[in-house]
């Protein structure tokens, strides 16, 4: 089952926001939320969690799983508006948080969402960089209570900065682009953007655990059937898109030639749910690592 709509998935598990940026919140007896959207989700994630918790205050953690705008646009303005909210991250998140040129990029990557949005008077959704409270690494485990234990698993190559949670006892995994993101025909787009090497080693890592449940970066919360075998698929493919990689640029030559002959022969298809700039960015990084690891 693949499911698009934010709701109740199990006793622990709700799916919040939307399809395109959902963010998931796990409940014990506290209640963590997995990732925050972009910096325009903030007012309607604080909408979900008044529906889901009753009150937005009874969130106890935001649990970051990369530092891309698309994924910690929101927990400032989380931060802002839920007072004792703690943030975790990966250490190397913690210190991108703080870095100006990933702030500005990170404006710049929001600002074009942010346009033409209609918010309250005194509505603060900026993100001038943001303090992590707790520094997480692989092997932590997160006890919410009530039996709702996540583990951390560190999965870098997407980012460098790359966590995944695994909530044991409905065997769910959230990896973010760690894991690869689906098109819209369910072909496992990869993302190996700081590490081809890396990223393949945390799928593989990932792939040792039962999965019952993965909750998306993009494209909503995956169910049964559709869980099985995905972490497979998207090791091959992974493998497949390095190999075509290598092939135009050795046809090709340039990076630069290389990123406009996949872009126009994969985006311009429009099965591809990811802004265009994103996109090409995330692209670039793709072809240099492979580039330079010849
Ligand atoms: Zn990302």
């Amino acid at each position: 089952m693949w499911i698009y709509q934010s709701g109740k998935i199990t006793e622990r598990i709700y799916f919040l926001g939307n399809m395109a940026f959902p963010v998931y919140l796990i409940k014990g007896r506290r209640t963590a939320l997995i990732d925050s959207g972009v910096t325009i989700c903030g007012p309607f994630i604080l909408k979900d969690l008044e529906k889901y918790l009753g009150n937005p205050r009874d969130l106890n953690l935001n649990l970051l799983t990369h530092s891309h705008f698309d994924h910690c646009g929101s927990s400032p303005f989380l931060k802002r508006n839920i007072p004792g909210l703690k943030i975790g991250a990966s250490e190397v998140a913690s210190q991108v948080f703080f870095n100006p040129r990933a702030i500005e990029l990170i404006q710049s990557l929001s600002s074009g969402l942010e346009k033409g949005m209609e918010l309250p008077p005194g509505t603060d959704i900026s993100f001038k960089g943001l303090e992590v409270d707790t520094i997480l690494k692989d092997g932590d485990l997160i006890d919410l209570g009530k039996g709702a234990k996540i583990k951390v698993i560190s999965t870098p190559g997407h980012t460098r900065c790359c966590l995944s949670y695994y909530l044991k006892k409905d065997q769910a995994l959230f990896f973010s682009e760690a894991g690869g993101v689906p098109d819209a025909e369910g072909k496992i787009q990869p993302q190996f953007l700081s590490s081809y090497s890396d990223y393949l080693t945390s799928l593989r890592r990932m792939a040792q655990y039962p999965i019952k449940i993965i909750g998306l970066a993009h494209g909503g919360i995956l169910i049964g059937k559709e869980v099985e075998g995905y972490l497979e698929s998207s090791i091959k493919e992974t493998r497949d898109f390095k190999e075509r990689i290598k092939r135009y640029l050795d046809r090709h030559g340039e990076m630069k030639e290389v990123v406009e002959v996949i872009a126009r022969e994969d985006y311009q298809k429009g099965k591809i749910m990811q802004g265009e700039r994103p996109y090409r960015i995330n692209l670039e990084a793709m072809v240099k690592v492979v580039a330079e690891n010849r």
